[in-house]
């Protein structure tokens, strides 16, 4: 069957970009290797919805103009799913108390105010991620439990299991990668989120090293997040969930009295300078051939070679929540109008940095796809 669009993964990046695109009137498939829409890293995240505090880098500015997008965006479509109280922040364990209040200086347009010893963000809250996978995947065909491989190109289209497509976003997180993408350096970051039952009424999260949710309705608060690297076994670890519980205790003693009563675990994609990559492919092998001296350090010549109608969502590391909305927004606006995308978070900065890193061509295969010289 053919589509103006298919969407391979339906994490929170995948489901973004495919809400936009369904919403511009396309008509789009949305493909996942699971049964369910958020059955990756995305069925394990808080989700957290808060800012981030830092000396006002371009990572810091991407992440606060994302949250305000997130957040406006989640009212519209999901307002039931989102939990709006605040988030309270205390500085991390290393952190003084002073240099924690110092960065408030970077926080000029997001509302904030001192309390209780740190600082309070009214605007910040969660989301409740089953409620909001149904609701961004209206209008899309959701396909269940259908393992992509890599697509191939013919005729215009490309083919992904049974179905055809001139544009393909492929957002499959930290799973096996179905592009020839090792330049990307994708790694992933496994997190363990408990959910524990509790008599404790509080109406906005608290953050410090480790973040708890607010009273859910269904009297449980969530904690997040375990933060383990080189994990190959994609399970839960008991000791890692209690080892949260405690940090969660030091930061509410009133938390001693709780029962953990579910423990969820995920891989958190990110790449090599953790910062999510969006926008078209690049044609790595052609590049190789062509422009050899940007292994000696030169300068790109002429356009990147791209594939044709062959993008990339991933990389949203441990706040795809709070990013992937306004970065989905963004990818949709290039595929359909052509929008800039900002040069930071085009995939072909991690392949011009990574033929710079190998100095040599051919120390390393640039496999191309199939259908496409
Ligand atoms: C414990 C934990 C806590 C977190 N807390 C927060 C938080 O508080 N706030 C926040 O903003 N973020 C949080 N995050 C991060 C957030 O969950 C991730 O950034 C986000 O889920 C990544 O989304 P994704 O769509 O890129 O990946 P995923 O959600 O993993 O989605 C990728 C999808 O692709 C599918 N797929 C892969 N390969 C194929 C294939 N070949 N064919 C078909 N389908 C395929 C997978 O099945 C999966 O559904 C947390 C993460 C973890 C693990």
């Amino acid at each position: 069957m053919q589509y103006d669009v298919i969407v391979i993964g339906a994490g929170i990046a995948g489901a973004s970009v495919a809400h936009f695109l369904a919403r511009a009137g396309k008509r789009v498939c949305v493909i996942d290797r699971h049964e369910h829409p958020f059955g990756g890293a995305s069925q394990a995240a808080g989700a957290f919805l808060s800012p981030m505090m830092g000396r006002g880098s371009q990572t810091m500015a991407l992440v606060n103009r994302a949250l305000s997008f997130s957040l406006e965006l989640y009212a519209q479509i999901a307002p039931h799913a989102l939990i709006k109280g605040g988030v309270l922040r205390y500085p991390k364990p290393k952190e003084s108390l002073e240099s924690f209040l110092a960065l408030t200086a970077y926080l000029q347009t997001l509302a904030h105010r001192r309390w209780r010893g740190g600082v309070f963000f009214p605007e910040a809250g969660m989301i409740q991620p089953d409620q909001l996978a149904e609701a961004l995947l209206r209008g899309c065909d959701f396909k269940g439990g259908v393992a992509a491989h890599e697509p191939h190109y013919h005729q215009g289209s490309w083919h992904v299991a049974s179905w055809r497509a001139p544009c393909v976003v492929v957002a499959t997180g930290a799973y096996p990668s179905i592009l020839p993408d090792g330049w990307m350096g994708r790694k992933g970051v496994w997190g363990e989120r408990l959910a524990l039952k509790t008599a404790l009424q509080r109406r906005y999260n608290i953050s410090a090293a480790v973040a708890i949710s607010a009273t859910l309705p269904d009297q449980t608060v969530a904690v997040g997040a375990t933060h383990r690297r080189g994990v190959e076994q994609w399970r839960v670890d008991p000791l890692a969930a209690q080892a949260l519980l405690e940090e969660a205790i030091s930061l509410d003693r009133r938390l001693m009295q709780a029962e953990i009563v579910d423990i969820k675990g995920g891989m958190r994609p990110a790449n090599n300078d953790y910062l999510p990559a969006v926008g078209a492919f690049s044609h790595a092998a052609r590049l190789a051939k062509e422009q050899p001296l940007l292994f000696k350090g030169a300068k790109l010549q002429g356009q990147m070679p791209l594939y044709p109608g062959l993008y990339i969502h991933s990389g949203h590391g441990g706040r795809g929540f709070v990013t992937a909305p306004y970065t989905g927004w963004l990818l949709a606006e290039h595929i359909l109008k052509q929008g800039e995308l900002p040069e930071f978070l085009r995939p072909d900065r991690l392949l011009l940095r990574h033929f710079r890193r190998q100095r040599e061509p051919g120390c390393y295969d640039y496999p191309s796809l199939k259908g496409v010289e």
